[in-house]
């Protein structure tokens, strides 16, 4: 039989290699950026266009290489980091295999520009396809600039299945996140489509911190700081009332570099546990340093996973750690009296003082009264009854004497519902009551021709301001509050860029900005729906909700922003909902173009017939 195996070309070869270290602009952004911070560069560019598929460009002052090294950089496995095999077990530089060159060369157009410090000429080398096309001596500075452009030009499968400019960007600034959250010490600047999206100075951990995520950061964070012989762990926590529902800003670093590891992030957790809410992430930046021996980090190809030689001490001392720290600085779970308001949390504690519970008598009260009072201020959420519309042929009689807007009226008791069935000719009853029933502070009940119905009170509320909101922003002009005094609030750029994205949404919903500064906006009209004390945390909720969706599913900005801001508003399971709130979130509720499920798609509301209750009587 003759003989079939063969090596494979060194450009197919490589070309294979790509697949596993360059997914997507993201990956070829990281790469450059380590190789760059292993050359030793104090101040690094990166410039990005078109979401990194027109041009990765990364710009350094570090080492440079000469004429014959630049050639070899793009050789697979060439590399000067390692010799032997023992350096893989003490690295303290970034890469290691020598194949990001190779890879990228294989599938993208580069450029290169390099020169060390001691020669005075540098070298310009053009690399296509795994070949060399270009080279010549040219003058340039001290480091190295490397181009990337067009991603993917000979795999047309790769480039297709790049997501749009948006969501590349939004991988790549990730990738920026955390090489820059790695190295304060080195200064950073990032450009895409020729607006300098950061500007990060040479400073500390905390402050490049603050200046990546924004000011406002700056007093959300908790230092944490232990060391034993197995680990250093320094950084920070978030407090526990800056807890968010979308995961984001958790960070692990492990000598220097970010790696992902869910099971250190379940230690971190578990410190917060009955300081957050559940279902809530803590935010945090943490730099563990371990002997560069005691971790095997060759274990995924892109690098972002380690393998801990002691990984359950480690996370014993995580935890105790963040614990530590918890209680140290007396983080107390609700009250800070000193927050900036703007970040407080929709509950609104602060306006509110403990009191003694009282039980009042409403010596008025007279149950068989056909206009029963409303007993005096309880601590019930009040929904803003509507005029209501008659939602359904399903309420029994409501139409009937219930005069369009005063719902109230036609509100009694169960007793008197008894009394009356009893008492009085039962179909005259039947025409006066519509009643409806909290249950637990979650479901509200009321009767219906067939049986009953069963409303989830928080998801029926999803569902009416959901679709509120999108009837506003896709009618022109919606309705605002003017500010007495104009709110300014801080954000980071990226945030700030974000809300640039979604800025026509938002004014067609009906917030007004005055200002949109670099770091912060001012705002002067909010929607009709919002209080003032909730902006802050609803721009942050959208912020993070609208980052979060556009990398999932593409909806439209007004129906992202439109979910949102139902999820953050609507009445949550254990309020207290007043009789005329019931009964206005309910007519409001079946006045909806589609009722029976909330805006994320789960049921509103059950109905049990008299059939299905005659049924368990028996
Ligand atoms: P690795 O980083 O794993 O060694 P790479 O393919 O990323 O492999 O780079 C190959 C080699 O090219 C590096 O070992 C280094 O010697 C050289 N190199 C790459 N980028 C730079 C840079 N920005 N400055 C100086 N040398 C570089
Ligand atoms: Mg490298």
């Amino acid at each position: 039989m003759a003989d079939i195996i063969k090596l494979l070309p060194d450009h197919v070869a490589n070309q294979i290699a790509a697949g596993e270290v360059v997914q997507r602009p993201a990956s070829v952004v990281k790469e450059l950026l380590e190789n760059a911070l292993d050359a030793g560069s104090t101040t690094i560019k990166l410039i990005v266009k078109d979401g990194g598929k027109a041009l990765i460009q990364v710009v350094d002052d570090g080492v440079g290489m000469s004429a014959t090294d630049a050639r070899l950089s793009f050789e697979r496995h060439a590399t000067s980091k390692i010799q032997q095999a023992e350096d893989l077990f003490n690295l303290n530089t970034k890469g290691f295999r020598g194949e990001a060159l190779a890879s990228i060369g294989a599938i993208a157009h580069v450029e290169m520009q390099t020169k060390p410090e001691e020669e005075e000429v540098g070298t310009h080398l053009k690399m296509e396809g795994s070949k060399i096309v270009f080279q010549e001596v040219t003058v340039t500075p001290k480091g190295t600039s490397m181009a990337v452009k067009n991603l993917f030009f000979n795999i047309p499968a790769r480039r297709n299945f790049l997501k749009s400019n948006q969501v590349e960007l939004r991988h790549i600034t990730d990738e920026f996140h955390r090489v820059a959250l790695a190295h304060p010490t080195v200064s950073f600047h990032f450009y895409h489509n020729g607006s300098e999206l950061f500007n990060l100075p040479a400073d500390n951990y905390r402050k490049r911190i603050v200046n990546i995520f924004g000011s406002r950061t700056n007093e959300k964070l908790v230092p944490v700081d232990e060391e034993t012989p197995i680990v250093k762990i320094s950084g920070f926590i978030t407090k526990p009332e800056f807890a968010k529902k979308s995961r984001g800003e958790q960070f692990f670093f492990v000598n220097n570099r970010f790696i992902k590891s869910p099971y250190l992030h379940h230690a971190v957790v578990s410190a917060f546990e009955g300081l957050i809410k559940p279902d809530t992430f803590p935010g945090y930046f943490l730099y563990l340093e371990v002997a560069p021996g005691s971790i095997d980090i060759n274990i995924h190809p892109t690098k972002t996973e380690v393998k801990f030689d002691d990984e359950h001490t480690l996370y014993a001392i995580l935890r105790s750690t963040v614990k530590h720290s918890l209680g140290q600085f007396n983080v107390a779970p609700a009250l800070d009296f000193d927050q900036d308001p703007n970040l407080d949390t929709p509950y609104d504690f602060k306006n509110k003082s403990a009191v003694q519970p009282q039980v009042t008598v409403d010596a008025n009260f007279n149950p068989f009264s056909e206009t029963p009072k409303k007993s005096s201020s309880s601590p019930t959420y009040s929904y803003q009854p509507k005029a209501s519309k008659n939602w359904d042929s399903l309420y029994v009689g409501m139409e009937s004497k219930m005069g369009g807007n005063e719902p109230i009226n036609s509100i009694s008791f169960e007793s008197e519902a008894i009394t009356g069935s009893i008492f009085e000719n039962e179909k005259e009853v039947q025409e006066t009551v519509a009643t409806t029933f909290q249950i637990r502070r979650k479901y509200i009940v009321t009767s219906i021709k067939s049986g009953m119905v069963v409303i989830d009170q928080s998801r029926a509320h999803q569902r009416v301001l959901y679709e509120k909101f999108l009837k506003n922003s896709t009618v022109k002009d919606a309705v605002s509050q003017q500010l007495l005094f104009p709110l300014t609030l801080t954000f980071s750029r990226a945030e700030i860029h974000t809300l640039k994205e979604i800025k026509e949404v938002l004014l067609s919903i009906g917030f007004i900005f005055e200002d949109m500064k670099e770091d912060a906006i001012t705002v002067t009209g909010i929607p009709l729906l919002v209080t003032e004390s909730e902006v802050g945390m609803i721009l942050d909720q959208l912020i993070s909700d609208y980052q979060q969706e556009i990398n999932g599913e593409s909806f439209s900005q007004s129906d992202i922003l439109s979910k949102t801001l139902a999820k953050t508003l609507a009445v949550k399971t254990g309020e207290i909902l007043d009789n005329q709130s019931q009964i206005a979130l309910v007519n409001d509720l079946f006045a909806c173009t589609d009722a029976t499920v909330s805006p994320f798609n789960k049921p509103v509301y059950v109905t049990i017939t008299e059939n299905d209750i005659d049924k368990k009587f028996i």
